[in-house]
């Protein structure tokens, strides 16, 4: 039977080691915290369902991922820039929102429980080098330009909602968000270039805004957040070694939606050990152009600024073109690939190595 060894025990390294193990390799799993989601605090996250016409449960299950975790579909979304709020129900679920974290039902958790049913081998508090893995997956760990997420969770009794708030004052360069699911919230101002102190500032505006334009109502609430990795390393291969999730710099550069890249990432890195395929061409053939693509959605809400929000509040009002709108400003077009050299070129200064 042959070994395998990963280093990370977060969604990349868990979804690439759940594929080889069922494969029928040996894995060994090296974790540096004492349990799975340790990053995580919690708090509720959206795995975005817009990029891609299949389903990203579909999607999921097509990459052996069971889903043995909390998972809300949510059709109905609201948007607002802090004065209009706006709803909109789309035909198919925006996104799902599942928990992240060391608790009970969390995307992390369930994945862990997937490995270990398949025999993976889970060392945690492991500090092994990296010269002795086949697959990194320590996501954000080395990289140095982050965006920084503050916020909170709660217990309450409002009903479902998923909001989105898109205005500068409640968060710089990001959005702010309420979710709240099955008596559970969190609500986050997302940031990039700040420190921790001004991030919160920008959450506590969030907290302003987003609780007069809802009637919420708000218990236990515990500080949650954490930091991102924004800075596109691109490195697929390095010395052998394969390079999966956010330390390989696979991530939305636009709004850090990076679940679905962590996970898809893991699954072809398990596929080119399983079939022997070039991992990097593989990488190529499924993520490159989106990633490419939010080169280019950040450079333009970055130059464009508070316009490049209305312009999306304004799509908004048109009801069902949003979604679709959604899916054409995270997919290839021309539009996108004649402003790439322009948006690399102009990024590069603060973000090294873009693909
Ligand atoms: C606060 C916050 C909110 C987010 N919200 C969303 C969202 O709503 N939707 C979305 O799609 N994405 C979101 N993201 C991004 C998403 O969570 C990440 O892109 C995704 O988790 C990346 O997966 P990964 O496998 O690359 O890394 P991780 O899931 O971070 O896993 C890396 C693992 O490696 C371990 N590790 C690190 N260094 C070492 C080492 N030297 N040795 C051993 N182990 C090590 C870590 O402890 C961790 O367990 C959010 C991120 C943050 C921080």
């Amino acid at each position: 039977m042959k070994n395998i060894k990963i280093l990370g025990a977060g969604l990349s390294g868990l979804s690439a080691a759940i594929n080889l193990a069922r494969a029928g390799y040996n894995v060994d799993v090296f974790e540096k915290d004492d349990d799975c989601g340790k990053r995580f605090h919690g708090d509720l996250e959206g795995l975005e369902n817009w990029s891609l016409p299949v389903d990203v449960i579909h999607e999921f299950k097509s990459m052996n991922i069971k889903i043995n975790f909390d998972c809300s579909p949510f059709k109905t979304v609201y948007l607002s820039d802090g004065k209009e709020l706006l709803d909109n129900t789309f035909k198919k679920p925006v996104f799902y929102i599942v928990k992240r974290g060391v608790v009970e039902n969390s995307l992390d958790q369930g994945l862990k429980n997937q490995a270990m049913d398949l025999g993976v081998n889970i060392h945690f508090n492991s500090k092994t080098k990296k010269e002795n893995m086949d697959i990194i997956s320590i996501g954000t760990a080395e990289n140095k330009h982050v965006g920084i997420v503050k916020g909170i969770r709660f217990e309450t009794e409002s009903d479902d909602i998923a909001a989105s708030l898109l205005n500068n004052e409640a968060s710089n360069s990001g959005y702010s968000y309420l979710l709240i699911t099955n008596g559970y919230g969190s609500m986050c101002s997302v940031n990039l270039y700040v420190t921790g102190n001004k991030a919160n500032m920008y959450f506590k505006k969030a907290y302003e805004i987003i609780t007069d334009l809802f009637n919420i109502d708000i218990k236990n609430e515990k500080n949650v957040g954490g930091v991102g990795c924004f800075l596109l390393k691109s490195r697929l291969v390095e010395n052998g070694k394969i390079y999966t999730g956010e330390a390989a710099g696979l991530q939305d550069l636009l709004w850090g939606f990076g679940m679905r890249y962590a996970v898809t990432s893991g699954f072809l890195a398990a596929l080119s050990i399983i079939e022997n395929k070039n991992y990097k061409k593989l990488i190529k053939q499924r993520l490159s152009g989106r990633i490419k693509t939010s080169v280019v959605n950040r450079f333009l809400s970055e130059k464009v600024g508070d316009r490049f929000y209305t312009y999306l509040i304004g799509q908004a009002k048109k009801d069902d073109r949003w979604m679709d709108l959604l899916y054409r400003a995270y997919n290839p077009s021309l539009r996108s690939r004649v402003i790439y050299p322009f948006a690399r070129w102009s990024l590069s200064r603060r973000y090294r190595n873009l693909p």
